[in-house]
């Protein structure tokens, strides 16, 4: 183990590699990504990848190119500004003038009910935005039913623009002056972000964990190190038992910070504290399937019948809204999305696509020929031309247990691991902290910036800890 300033710090991980769902492949000459694709390049992670040395491996997309929503057999361009939600043909008139009036406030909530983001998005903007836009973007994100995610625990950023201004426009104008008035500067390290892109890093996602874990070096991380069991030690602390490849080995740390999922951190904490167990495994993860396949360039439709511009293959990728036929939730333009980073042969033009979540649980029940089958059929319906054979297939993969959903009374089953643990003498008081992608939010930044607030908590723990054992 290595001192990190005051402590020694111990990361393990039960696979034989570091990055969890963030999973990049490569065979030399495909590479691509069976878990998350991008994240949203926020300070947080900008700032962590350029101390670990990888400030030349950040990939950012080009903000101009466009994302498609699939409606009435069209995909459309997402507006990137309110010019074109307004000029556009994204919404209807009656759509567009809906959302305008109810951005502006025109029907307060209920006092006290927790929204859905179904509920939140449609008294809001109107049932159009919400069909068109947000309905997408909850299986974009969340692989989520939006009649079921939690507005408070999935958009917490949005849903506090309406208390804090009394309507959508009034609480962003609000939150931009509050920005504003904390601007600090900013680190000189860090590229330009510009518009609604989003990141990679060379090589995939996986550059980013594997070069943290090499500034660690090996004596922190400990990968095929598995976590069977926490219990409270005698002298103080916690006692962790762990499976390694050298065989058992047992830990003692003044301070546990547990992110892995849910249900894996229930199974640790359920003899000290059965009643956080209960709750933790109350969190629901619906399988998700990623399906990364190839076609030669000239299997695009780019005559104006799709989307796609005329000659070229370009964009972010797009959402299918579940009212629209097509099972596949959305396909990302892998090959246009990072173009410095080449990814697939020159001729060829690769997509992923995902597949399942909280609404299509039966995906798991699929084969890999099947869901391949079912991804190319939504393709042809959409971007292919025609009679386009079975593609390339590059990689799939079935993610069982894949992204919590955080659904109407997440915040409060939260509230109750937590408040159990502190009953039990084993809450954050007493060192143990619960981390990871259901406490955090999904989105990879967010996870991220999220561990490095946790650090500074723990690290203050820490302290208080050892100013307590001098003052005995
Ligand atoms: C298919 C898919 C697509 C996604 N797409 C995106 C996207 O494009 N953009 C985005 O921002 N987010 C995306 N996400 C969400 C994002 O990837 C996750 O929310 C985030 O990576 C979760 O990080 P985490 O560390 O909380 O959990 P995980 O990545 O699940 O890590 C938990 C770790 O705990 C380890 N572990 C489990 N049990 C034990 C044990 N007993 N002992 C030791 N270690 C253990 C696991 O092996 C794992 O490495 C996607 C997720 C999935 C599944």
């Amino acid at each position: 183990m290595k001192k990190m300033r005051e402590a020694t710090v111990l990361v393990t991980e039960a696979r034989e590699r570091v990055g969890g769902n963030v999973t990049s492949r490569s065979d030399g000459t495909y590479t691509w990504e069976e878990g998350p694709n991008s994240y949203q390049p926020g300070d947080a992670i900008l700032t962590l990848a350029c101390d670990a040395g990888m400030r030349d491996d950040i990939l950012l997309a080009d903000p101009a190119s466009n994302r498609y929503v699939l409606w009435d057999g069209k995909l459309r361009i997402l507006p990137h500004s309110i010019e074109s939600a307004v000029l556009g043909d994204f919404l209807t008139w009656p759509g567009k003038i809906r959302a305008g009036l109810g951005a502006i406030g025109i029907r307060p909530p209920a006092p006290g009910k927790e929204e859905s983001v179904k509920e939140f998005v449609s008294r809001n903007l109107g049932t159009e935005a919400f069909e068109r836009l947000i309905e997408p973007f909850c299986s974009g994100v969340y692989a989520g039913d939006p009649a079921a995610l939690s507005s408070v625990a999935a958009t917490g950023r949005v849903q506090r623009l309406e208390p804090l201004g009394g309507s959508l426009v009034a609480g962003a104008i609000m939150a931009q002056k509050e920005a504003a008035q904390n601007k600090k500067p900013r680190d000189p390290r860090l590229p330009e972000v510009k518009g609604q892109t989003v990141g990679s890093f060379r090589g995939g996602l996986k550059t980013f964990p594997e070069g943290l874990a090499k500034q660690l070096g090996d004596d922190v991380v400990k990968c095929n190190w598995k976590l069977v069991g926490v219990s409270k030690s005698a002298e103080g602390g916690y006692e962790c038992a762990y499976d390694t490849p050298e065989g058992p080995q047992t830990v003692r740390t003044k301070c546990l910070l547990l992110t892995a999922p849910a249900y894996v951190a229930a199974e640790m904490v359920k003899d000290m504290a059965p009643a956080a167990a209960t709750a933790l495994n109350k969190f629901y993860y619906p399988p998700v399937a990623s399906v990364t396949i190839s076609y030669k360039k000239d299997s695009f439709r780019l005559d104006g019948t799709s989307a796609l511009p005329e000659g070229g293959l370009t964009g972010f990728g797009q959402l299918h809204p579940r009212s629209q036929g097509i099972r596949t939730l959305g396909t990302i333009y892998s090959s246009s999305l990072f173009k410095d980073d080449k990814r697939q042969p020159d001729d060829e033009f690769m997509i992923l696509n995902y597949i399942g979540g909280a609404r299509d649980v039966a995906i798991k029940d699929l084969s890999e020929e099947e869901l391949v089958k079912q991804v190319h059929e939504d393709a042809l319906k959409t971007i292919l031309k025609p009679g386009t054979p079975l593609p390339k297939v590059v990689g799939v993969k079935v993610w069982e247990k894949a992204i919590p959903q955080f659904n109407l009374g997440h915040l409060d089953v939260l509230a109750e691991a937590e408040n159990a643990l502190t009953a039990a003498d084993c809450g954050e008081k007493d060192g143990l902290f619960l981390g990871g992608n259901y406490t955090a939010g999904v989105a990879l930044g967010r996870c991220v910036e999220f561990g490095i607030e946790q650090a500074d908590e723990v690290v203050a723990y820490l302290n208080a800890a050892s100013k307590k054992a001098v003052a005995v």
